[in-house]
């Protein structure tokens, strides 16, 4: 690999342009006047010159100085490089004016194959140049595009490209790429697991219960699902995090994967969650609630937990949350505890008390509160109240003694 990475950092200079930096983060290697910014929790380090000023904006890094600016974005769930930058250029395309695209590349970047596009735009009536270069390795990717006026872009490409030339993405020790997992076929999985895991001595259990799982979410959902889903199976926390800088399991609904915690039979994931979200996109459609979305993947995640007595105890602790807290992207912002646990005993009650049809007429609707009063004739606050006394009756008792 070392090896490699020689030949690799050559290929960097002649294609990206710019200057040969030798990777590694030595002080020598950091041009005078430059300085090496590191992302706190050292997943990248780029070089830049000490004048410019370096702020974050969400989960963005600005580096700018004058009406120069240089922008190094992470975008998670990421599958390939090519639609990641597609993605990348409609968003830029919907914010600047007079959007063009000039030309399109490939290059080296942070010692992978990567894309660079570079564009033409208009603000308040000045031309600007940029371009945007960007990389996806195993399911996350970074972007990085610039932004100069068109009269000033010669000067600062050189300064543009060293800064990317010394990129480097860090915090990749010990993972083993997905071409070299193992990997076992069911009849709507194909699982994808680390060799050597515990997940590779428990498959034949985990491939009859994701099975015996996904009848069970569709039989309750009243659909048919066709598609195959590659289930990645983690051995740690760490290996999930350096290969999709995500802190825990997630699906990809629009291509049909899930990447999901297995470090043994104890310390897993729900083997339904993740695959609800994947079969409710393909069989009902997108939820226009979060509340909704995972609600059913929590009803449905055939853990076998009572969500009613986990809620009951939220509500004898006080530390139950309104739902009309959690319409839109509030659910997000309150304690996740409670919004998971009683989003998912609240679906599971309007399946149960008034049918799956109605549920995914629901699913799908414009306006959460206008379908609830057209569908089942009651508003939030009222079904909230039915959903409560029903479970909470049965769990009073218990609390009290
Ligand atoms: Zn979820």
């Amino acid at each position: 690999m070392a090896l490699l990475l020689v030949a690799v950092i050559v290929v960097v200079s002649v294609l990206c342009g710019g200057y040969l930096f030798l990777k590694g983060g030595a002080p020598s290697n950091v041009p005078s006047g430059w300085t090496t910014y590191t992302q706190t929790n050292n997943d990248w380090s780029m070089n830049y010159p000490s004048s410019w000023t370096v702020s974050q904006d969400g989960s963005e890094m600005h580096f700018s100085k004058d009406n120069n600016l240089l922008v190094v974005a992470i975008l998670v769930k990421e599958t390939d490089t090519s639609k990641m930058i597609q993605e990348v250029l409609s968003i830029l395309g919907n914010y600047y004016q007079n959007f063009q695209k000039l030309s399109e590349s490939t290059c080296t970047f942070s010692e992978e194959q990567g894309m660079r596009v570079d564009y033409s735009f208009t603000y308040d009536s000045v031309p600007f140049r940029g371009f945007l270069v960007g990389v996806v390795l195993h399911r996350f990717g970074y972007a990085i595009y610039t932004e100069v006026p068109s009269n000033e872009f010669d000067k600062l490409s050189p300064i543009f490209e060293n800064m990317i030339s010394s990129f480097t993405i860090s915090n990749l020790e010990g993972v083993i790429p997905y071409s070299q997992w193992s990997a076992r076929e069911s009849t709507h999985f194909i699982f994808h697991y680390y060799p050597n895991s515990n997940a590779a001595g428990d498959m034949d259990t985990i491939v009859s219960e994701h099975e015996s799982g996904l009848n069970n979410i569709t039989s309750t959902l009243g659909v048919s699902y066709s598609g195959k889903i590659n289930f990645y199976l983690y051995p740690s926390d760490d290996i999930l995090y350096k290969m999709t800088r995500r802190d825990s399991g997630f699906s990809i609904v629009k291509e049909n994967e899930v990447h999901s915690l297995y470090a043994s039979s104890e310390e897993r994931q729900s083997v339904g969650h993740e695959m609800t979200h994947v079969i409710t996109y393909w069989t009902i459609g997108e939820p226009s609630e979060a509340l909704l979305g995972e609600g059913v993947a929590v009803a449905l995640d055939q853990s076998g937990e009572n969500l009613d007595e986990t809620v009951s105890e939220l509500i004898f602790t006080e530390m139950y949350v309104p739902l009309t807290s959690m319409l839109g992207d509030n659910w997000f912002e309150q304690d996740s505890f409670a919004a998971y646990k009683e989003s998912g005993s609240f679906v599971k009650f309007l399946i149960d008390s008034y049918g799956v049809a109605k549920f995914k007429q629901l699913y799908i609707s414009q306006n959460f509160l206008v379908a609830l009063q057209t569908l089942y004739g009651r508003g939030l606050t009222e079904l909230e109240d039915d959903w409560k006394t029903a479970i909470y009756s049965s769990w009073e008792e218990e609390f009290l003694e």
